[in-house]
This record gives structure tokens, C-alpha cells and sequence, in this order.
């Protein structure tokens, strides 16, 4: 990985004699100037950091290392014993490359002498090391000794000009995650200037009282220490520093947005608990006591004057739908509107009915608002529910004739008005900042802004610690128990070889009547580049549809799902599922949210090591919703330690909340978080998952806003909170 010592000059001659000419833009670089300006940042590198999202020297500086490699036991050459890291400082006297024609590699072979003994070394496929090596120069060289056939050599090792202050040998150095094209020589060459250029210049966020509070060193010196430490226990150190102050951060956002909600105002809507017994009692079923609770703390926070905030956190199948209707219903009575927002449209219409269902004994008027077809339910209809147009509905919903208006994301446009709406639920929804919410407001002529209830759900279930973090502006209601009678789901990891074993079970299912899922890790088959890469074996699901069509399956009907089809075509291929048009859908992992298909009893998994446990949880939550006895199948490509350490996991528990903290065990926090961009560096996001951390954190923030809650006496972190704040999607 590392390129030559003057690897780091090849492409961007600015920085090497002509330095000089650069330094006016030196002299007012800081923490936000553009890596674009910085004379020996060229083209082939901006890309490259680009697309790390690297855009400020700030970004560059929290690049961080994921490791250390330490070298800095100097040593003599006489005293170098195989298999340890040492740094020496010697003499070359021959340098060569050596072609090795039959394994396709360069070797470049070197003999060194540092007065006490000479050593052979060896590199790699470094063949431009000869260009900037010659003999009879001094150089450090950092590696491990080692043999290479009978000979004992170093191998592999940096070398770096003599200084007094080396940066890539004879210390602790850091390696940052490989990334094509962007060696850690190369980060550690630019960051070491960079930092020699801000490091009178990098402004302290945090207020001196908590840096003494929490023992944390100053910001420039950390950011030194997580770069370049004297030692292992500084750059622990400068991680914990770092982690607090970007934890911190989160916090002051997320507590920021909870003051200024619980300052809003909202219709206080009084608990009817004759209409909440009312519809419980028509329910099939006798609710679990995690639905109660979950249900009382919702209608209580609606009461209050200011708006609720809540989320509702429940596994898939764990009725999170009839607790939103209680609230719904609770509104309604007391003459208010509901919306419920969900992400899809198929989802939307399966909401539709099965909400529908629900609040059937009570004269409410229900409107379905999607891409097209916009749907209308009222009590006074003898049907089902009948077909309106867009423009009727929308005038149902402003003169207040619709109680409860159910849609995709169509639901916060401008041209929807809500005469008195009173409450909003969001169905695996991003979360909805005070802007947005803003958008939905309701009020009487000459009557303050009110803002609606809003209560959130998700089936992802997040580990206590990281709820915190993410979700530390809501109110928490967790459904932390499956309804009773639910029958067990057999689950069975089966290794490919076995897969026929599978194969025969779902048509036995079939033949039954039954349905199942397969679902594929990806769409396509790989693309050359991808053949190459830990991807190649993974299942398409284009192919894998094709081939269980043609000769696994030759009897059957197969619907094909996946994220690139166009909504119609889903919504085709999720209605054919669902009316058994089709047995079997092989699907990608799109199903993952919501479906509830009750006559499908397999889900059989390909390349489920390459899941998450909590999203593996969710797949398998797919099936066991019916009467019949429910399979899930997981096939794993491989079969490591780890990945059967973490598949084992989803044999034996039943409990996402369980799993999810698992997974958080065994994968760190970056499948809860990875797809949402925080900015917030790597090595950071592994500390969101240190309870310890995040609590000192969130008190400190606590701490702060109590006496200044709009951060009017701390700018700074009034401006770094609300940077955060947009990333977060709060606004
Ligand atoms: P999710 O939390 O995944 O959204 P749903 O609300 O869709 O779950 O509920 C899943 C199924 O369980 C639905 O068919 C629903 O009618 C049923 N259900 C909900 N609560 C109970 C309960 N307490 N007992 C039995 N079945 C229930
Ligand atoms: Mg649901």
C-alpha cells in the first residue's frame, strides 16, 4: 500500500521545490478551507477525497486511522529477531529489481548496513522505489523481520528520508482504511502539513469546563494525537476525545430539537376511553400487554398541550398497526384529522384495508391518497370503498369531511390541507424535523400555529444505546413482546451444497397451497469489475428467477421484486402475491418492510451471511403471520466462525431487540447507521455504541442547554449543531 518515498510528489509537483510560491494560500488556510485549494491536493487526489466526501481540511483532519502500526523499537541490525516490527537506520548499498515472471510480480531487492550487521530487504511490486533509493544513501526503514525462503530479510518496509521528526517510521504510524488509490502514506504526508499549517488555527468547541469535567485533551491536540501519537494510550486518548465531541454534538442536536418541540403548541386531545375500549373490543384477538402500555403512553403524551414526539419501536408482526389506530381513533373522536404516512404505496393500500378493518365499528370517513388511484372510504358507503378523484378528495380533506387521510410521502405536499389535522403517524418513515411538520399545521382563523402529534414506527428494532444517539429527541414506546398463539418460526441454516434439500420442502409447501419467498442479495449479475470482487458470488435475483422458473420450479408460477422495477410493476408483482397469482416471489431484500402476505410459510434466504442479524430478523418476519406452520431457510455463501457465530444468534433468539444488540456486538453500529450520512467519521460511529460515552456526553449537552437553550452564549456549537441537524434530518 505504500507508494515510494517520493510517491507522494509524483503526480502533484506543487509541493515539492515550488512550495514556496504557494504560500499565500497557506498563510489563511483553517479548519474550513476547501481541499480544492490546497496546491498539492491535484485533480487525481480531490476525486479520490470527493468521494470519500472529503471536502474541508476539517473533513480531511477527522479522516482517521482505523489502526497503528508501531515502529518505534529502534533498533540495531545486529539485534533484529524474526517476526516483530522495528524501525532501523542504515545505509543502502545495493538496490535492484528482479522480475518474477512465472507469479507475475517485481521484486526489488536491497542489502543495508547500519555499522553493526547488513540485513537484506525485500518489497513487492514497489519497482518506482529504485527511482528514489540509490546506494550509499541513509534512510529509516520500518517492517517486520521475517524470512523469506532460507534468508532473513526485512520485508515490505516504509522508508523514509532521515528527520528529526519522521512521520511514516520509527513511531507509532497510522494506517487509514484503504480506499483505491489513497495510500495511508499518502494521508499521512498531507495531514502531517496540514496540521503543521491549522494547528494555531483549530477553534475549540467544546467549553473549558467540560473539557476539565471529562478529562479531555484541547481539539488541535488531539487531532495531532489520533494522527501521529507518542504512544498507544495518547491515541486512545485522542479517539475518546474526538468520539465525545461528535457524540456531544449529536446530542446538543437532538435534545436542541426536543426543547423546541415541547415550547410548540398543539391540540390537546382528551383521552376518550370509552372509544378506546370500544374498538379493542371489536378486535379478534386480546391485545398483549406491551400494546396496552404502549397505547396508554401515546394517548397520554396527546393530552399535553405540546406535541407529541414518540416512537413506537416494535418487532414486524408485533401489531404496531392496531396501536396507531387507537391514537387515530382517540383523534377522531374528539373531532380532529389523522394522517398515516407509509413509505410505499403497496403498503399504503395494504394500510388502508387493514386500518379500515380495524376502525369498521366507528363512523369514520377514510381517504387513501397514492400515485393514482385515490381511494375513499365512508361509513356511509355500502361498499367496500369506491374510487374518487384527486380533486374531490383533496377538497374532502380541507372541509374536514376525511377523518383519516392514508398515503405515501404525497401526503406533506403543499396542495394537501388539512382542515383541524391533529396527529401524524409515520410508518418506517425518516424522521420529521419541525419544518416539516410545520407544513402539516392546522389553525382556526386568528389562532396560533398548532402543530400535529406525531407518532413514528419502525420494526428496526435499535439497540438501547444507539436510540439514544439517533433518536434522542423522541419519546421511546417499546412492543417488546409477540402476540400469544403466534407459532414458532423453524428457522435452519442449510449449507449450498444442501440446497436441494430446500427446494423439495417448498414444493411440498406449495403443493399444500402454501406461498414462499427466496430472496437474493442482488439484482444483477456482477459486471466485470464486481467478478472480481467478494460480490461475485452472490445470487442475482434476475438469474436466480429465471433458473428457479425453468428447472426448479418448471410447475409454478414465480414473481420476480426489486428495487429497480417502477412502482406499478411492484405494486403488479406485490397484488399477483398476494392473491396467489404467483407461489413463489423471489425478491430482493425490498421485502423486507411491512408485507404482510399471511399464506406464505417459507422464506428462504440466499447469501445470508452477507445480512445483518436485525435485518435477517425482519425477512423472517415475512412468513409465520398466518395459521400455518412457518420455515425460514438461511444460506450462507460461506461459512466462517463469525458467520456461523452470527447465524446461530437468529437460531436462537426470537427477539429483535436482543438480536439487534448482537449485531451491534458483532458488527459494530454501522448497519443501523450506514445509510445515513452524517459526516460523522468510522472510527467514531463504533463509539456510538459505548453507553459510558454517550451518556457523559448527552449530560454534558443537557448541561449546556439548561442554561443556554438556543445556544446563544456558544456559537460555535450553536453553528456545528445545526450543520448536524440537517444532516440528521431533524429540519
Ligand atoms: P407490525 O408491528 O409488523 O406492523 P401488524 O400491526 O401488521 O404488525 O400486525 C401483524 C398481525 O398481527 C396483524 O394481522 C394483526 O391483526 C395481528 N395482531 C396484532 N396484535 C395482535 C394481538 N395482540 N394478538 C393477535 N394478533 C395480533
Ligand atoms: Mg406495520
Amino acid at each position: 500500500n505504500n507508494k515510494g518515498v517520493h510517491s507522494s510528489a509524483d503526480r502533484t509537483p506543487a509541493c515539492g521545490a515550488g512550495g514556496r510560491r504557494f504560500d499565500s494560500c497557506w498563510t489563511h488556510m483553517n479548519l474550513s478551507t476547501l481541499v480544492t485549494t490546497i496546491p498539492y491536493i491535484g485533480e487525481f487526489y480531490q476525486k479520490k477525497l470527493a468521494k470519500l466526501g472529503i471536502i474541508t481540511v476539517e473533513n480531511l483532519l477527522l479522516h482517521l486511522p482505523h489502526r497503528y502500526e508501531d515502529f518505534s523499537a529502534s533498533v540495531r541490525i545486529a539485534d533484529i529477531k524474526p517476526g516483530k516490527n522495528y524501525t532501523v537506520r542504515a545505509t543502502v548499498l545495493k538496490i535492484e529489481n528482479k522480475s518474477v515472471f512465472k507469479k507475475k510480480i517485481v521484486l526489488t531487492q536491497a542489502k543495508i548496513n547500519d555499522g553493526t550487521a547488513t540485513i537484506d530487504v525485500v518489497w513487492f511490486n514497489q519497482p518506482y522505489l529504485i527511482n528514489s533509493v540509490s546506494k550509499g544513501e541513509d534512510f529509516f526503514f520500518s517492517g517486520k523481520a521475517g524470512n523469506r525462503g532460507k534468508k532473513f530479510c526485512l520485508l515490505n518496509p516504509i522508508i523514509e528520508k532521515i528527520s528529526k521528526q519522521p512521520i511514516h517510521t520509527g513511531r507509532m504510524v497510522s494506517i487509514y482504511p484503504e480506499t483505491k488509490g489513497l495510500s495511508s502514506k499518502w494521508l499521512r504526508f498531507v495531514i502531517k502539513n496540514l496540521l503543521d499549517r491549522v494547528k494555531n488555527s483549530i477553534p475549540e468547541p467544546l467549553p473549558r469546563k467540560i473539557l476539565e469535567e471529562h478529562k479531555l485533551m484541547k481539539k488541535s491536540d488531539a487531532l495531532k494525537a489520533i494522527h501521529f501519537p507518542s504512544s498507544p494510550k495518547e491515541a486512545k486518548e485522542a479517539k475518546r476525545r474526538i468520539s465525545f465531541e461528535q457524540i456531544f454534538l449529536i446530542q446538543l442536536s437532538v435534545l436542541e430539537e426536543k426543547i423546541r418541540i415541547s415550547r410548540e403548541k398543539t391540540s390537546s386531545i382528551p383521552i376518550d376511553v370509552k372509544a378506546a375500549q370500544k374498538l379493542v373490543s371489536l378486535l379478534p384477538f386480546k391485545l398483549t400487554d406491551a400494546q396496552r402500555k404502549s397505547a396508554w403512553q401515546i394517548l397520554k403524551d396527546m393530552e399535553k398541550t405540546y406535541p407529541m414526539n414518540r416512537l413506537l419501536e416494535g418487532d414486524v408482526g408485533s401489531g404496531k398497526t392496531v396501536v396507531a389506530a387507537i391514537a387515530i381513533a382517540n383523534a377522531i373522536k374528539s373531532g380532529y384529522q389523522a394522517a398515516f404516512m407509509v413509505p410505499t404505496e403497496v403498503l399504503a393500500k395494504q394500510h388502508f384495508s387493514e386500518v379500515f378493518k380495524i376502525l369498521k365499528g366507528f363512523k369514520m370517513n377514510i381517504g387513501l391518497l397514492t400515485g393514482k388511484e385515490d381511494k375513499y372510504y365512508s361509513h356511509k358507503l355500502r361498499s367496500d370503498s369506491i374510487e374518487i378523484s384527486r380533486k374531490k378528495l383533496l377538497e374532502k380533506v380541507l372541509n374536514g369531511d376525511i377523518d383519516l387521510l392514508i398515503g405515501t410521502h404525497t401526503l406533506i405536499q403543499d396542495k394537501v390541507k388539512f382542515k383541524n389535522l391533529a396527529l401524524v403517524v409515520l410508518d418506517e418513515q425518516h424522521r420529521f424535523g419541525i419544518k416539516q411538520r410545520r407544513k402539516l399545521v392546522s389553525r382556526e382563523k386568528g389562532e396560533e400555529i398548532r402543530i400535529p402529534h406525531l407518532l413514528s414506527m419502525t420494526a428496526t428494532p435499535i439497540p438501547r444505546t444507539l436510540a439514544l444517539s439517533i433518536y434522542g429527541d423522541l419519546d421511546l414506546s417499546l412492543i417488546d413482546q409477540s402476540p400469544k398463539g403466534r407459532k414458532k418460526i423453524t428457522t435452519k441454516i442449510i449449507l449450498p451444497k444442501d440446497r436441494e434439500v430446500a427446494y423439495s420442502f417448498i414444493q411440498e409447501e406449495l403443493k399444500k397451497g402454501r406461498q414462499a419467498f427466496i430472496i437474493c442479495p442482488r439484482i444483477d449479475s456482477p459486471n466485470d469489475e464486481e467478478k472480481k470482487s467478494r460480490w461475485s458470488k452472490a445470487k442475482a435475483v434476475k438469474d436466480e428467477h429465471e433458473r428457479l422458473s425453468k428447472d426448479i420450479f418448471p410447475g409454478f408460477s414465480l414473481g420476480l421484486m426489486h428495487g429497480k422495477l417502477k412502482i406499478k410493476e411492484k405494486e403488479k408483482v406485490m397484488n399477483d402475491f398476494r392473491r396467489k397469482k404467483t407461489d413463489i416471489l423471489v425478491s430482493t431484500s425490498v421485502v423486507e418492510v411491512g408485507i404482510d402476505v399471511p399464506n406464505a410459510t417459507v422464506m428462504m434466504v440466499e447469501g445470508a451471511d452477507r445480512f445483518g442479524l436485525a435485518q435477517l430478523h425482519q425477512l423472517r418476519g415475512r412468513v409465520g403471520r398466518g395459521d400455518h406452520q412457518s420455515h425460514c431457510f438461511l444460506i450462507p455463501e460461506s461459512f466462517s466462525d463469525k458467520t456461523k457465530k452470527r447465524l446461530n444468534a437468529i437460531l436462537k433468539s426470537n427477539n429483535g431487540f436482543e438480536l439487534s444488540e448482537k449485531d451491534l456486538e458483532l458488527r459494530g453500529p454501522g448497519d443501523f447507521l450506514g445509510k445515513r450520512q452524517w459526516g460523522v467519521p468510522d472510527t467514531v460511529m463504533g463509539s456510538l455504541g459505548d453507553l459510558e460515552l454517550v451518556q457523559s456526553a448527552r449530560n454534558a449537552a443537557k448541561n449546556i442547554l439548561e442554561n443556554d437553550s438556543s445556544l446563544k452564549r456558544h456559537p460555535l456549537l450553536r453553528v456545528k449543531a445545526n450543520e448536524l441537524r440537517k444532516k440528521m434530518h431533524l429540519e
